[in-house]
């Protein structure tokens, strides 16, 4: 699909949900910290049912049993597990949690896709994305609070780093979101705008929010493994995808132990200016960046690795840029996506003019490369790419120095 000829304009509309009914009130008080569950791989689920006193040779086929009502019907009580023995479940629902993150705000597009803003229990807080196309629909999800990078066109990188996410934080983006459009069996969503006609609505699952997945790589590889296993979650390895900044020696690894599809936020075709806009680079320039992703296992014409070159205007849009991108591609099972920069408030960029993006393109097309260009979503929520943890922080932010003027 092609961005059309307004594609760097904002929309104006804006969905905000009242967030009164499902902002969940906090949890102070409570006596003892309640685990959460989601998050557990079988072994760890089995492991907590030992600790419980669940006989040894029923742990494996209790494990299952939970497992199953987590990840395959999206439970959030232990009241409803009706093949669990009811002490059992009494036990469970004591020591342990199904909550997910907390909704502080979600916002509706008007294109359809959708913004959480997520908050955990210490107060951190993040944003994840849904964005539904006819026929399929994709979840944005983000791996850290922040990022410690600082690429200069991403409005993420102007945060600090609090914190890594952890698996469960990871899983729990996935649950909360099929909880919130209805994509459990039998489950309906409230508000059914711009759903996929698909059976299932979340089809696909990128790692493009807020942070560097490879820097919090266990996390971020069990909660894949826990979202890929086809008797669970079951959004298989080919329908996610980890997007890096280039963390060069951690990608084969990845390939390795988690094997779902990768995307490289490329960005230009010489050191000197990915210096700039991708700092990462000057500790795994653009070639080694490459001979990682050549390591990567599994590659082949149907397994290709997405390269993301964002359309920054007068910096990285020039023909011989298109050339040279093409050149350094020429030998790596590759797609190209192109994505019009998207705007934030003080970004020192433009996105490319349209024309020129089109001009881009016709290389990279007759190259050999299929429809490049993503059209931005969400825009007028500030969902798109690099946009995220943006004006939510600043609505508050606003807010609470007009409280403290009067
Ligand atoms: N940290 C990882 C994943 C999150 S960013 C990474 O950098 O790959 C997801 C994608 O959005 C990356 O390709 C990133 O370069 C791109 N992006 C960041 N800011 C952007 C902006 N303002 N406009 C368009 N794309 C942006
Ligand atoms: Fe971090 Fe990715 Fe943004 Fe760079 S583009 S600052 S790595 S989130």
């Amino acid at each position: 699909m092609k961005a059309g000829p307004d594609h760097c304009r904002a929309k104006a509309f804006i969905m905000t949900l009242s967030t009164s009914s499902i902002l969940a009130t906090p949890s102070a008080g409570e006596p003892q910290r309640k685990e959460p569950l989601i998050g557990l791989d079988r072994p760890s689920l089995a492991a907590r049912l030992r600790e419980l006193g669940v006989p040894e040779r029923q742990t494996r086929m209790r494990a299952n049993q939970l497992w199953s009502w987590l990840y395959v019907r999206g439970a959030i009580d232990f009241a409803g597990m009706t093949d669990i023995a009811k002490d059992l479940r009494g036990e469970l629902a004591e020591h342990f949690t199904l909550e997910r993150p907390k909704i502080v705000t979600e916002q509706v597009s008007m294109d359809g896709t959708r913004k959480w803003l997520l908050r955990f229990e210490d107060g951190k807080e993040i944003e994840t994305v849904y964005i539904p196309e006819e026929d399929r629909g994709t979840l944005c999800i983000s791996s850290q609070v922040g990022c410690t990078l600082t690429c200069s066109f991403c409005h993420t990188g102007t945060q600090r780093l609090v914190r890594n996410l952890t698996a469960g934080e990871i899983v729990g983006q996935i649950m909360l979101a099929r909880d919130r459009i209805g994509d459990w069996p039998g489950a309906q969503a409230e508000d059914q705008r711009g759903l996929p006609s698909s059976e299932r609505k979340i089809t696909n699952v990128v790692l493009m929010g807020m942070g560097e997945p490879l820097y919090n790589f266990d996390n971020v590889r069990d909660a894949c493994l826990i979202a890929a296993d086809g008797e669970g979650l079951a959004i298989g390895k080919r329908h996610i995808t980890l997007s890096t900044s280039g963390v060069a020696p951690e990608i084969p690894r990845w390939g390795e132990e988690a094997g779902t599809m990768l995307a490289i936020s490329l960005h230009a075709v010489r050191d000197e200016l990915r210096d700039k806009l991708v700092p990462i680079n000057k500790k795994w320039p653009i070639k080694e960046l490459l001979a990682a992703c050549r390591a990567y296992p599994g590659l082949s014409n149907a397994k290709r690795i997405t390269f993301e070159y964002v359309m920054l205007k007068g910096i990285n849009d020039s023909i011989a840029d298109a050339k040279e991108l093409v050149r350094l591609l020429a030998k790596i099972p590759a797609k190209i996506n192109l994505i019009p920069f998207n705007p934030w408030p003080g970004a020192p960029f433009e996105c490319s003019d349209w024309e020129q993006i089109e001009k881009f393109a016709e290389v990279v097309n007759r190259a050999g490369y299929a429809s490049p260009v993503r059209s931005p979503r969400g825009r007028d929520i500030m969902a798109a790419c690099g946009q995220l943890k943006s004006a939510s922080v600043k609505e508050r932010a606003s807010a609470k120095q007009l409280a403290a003027s009067h």
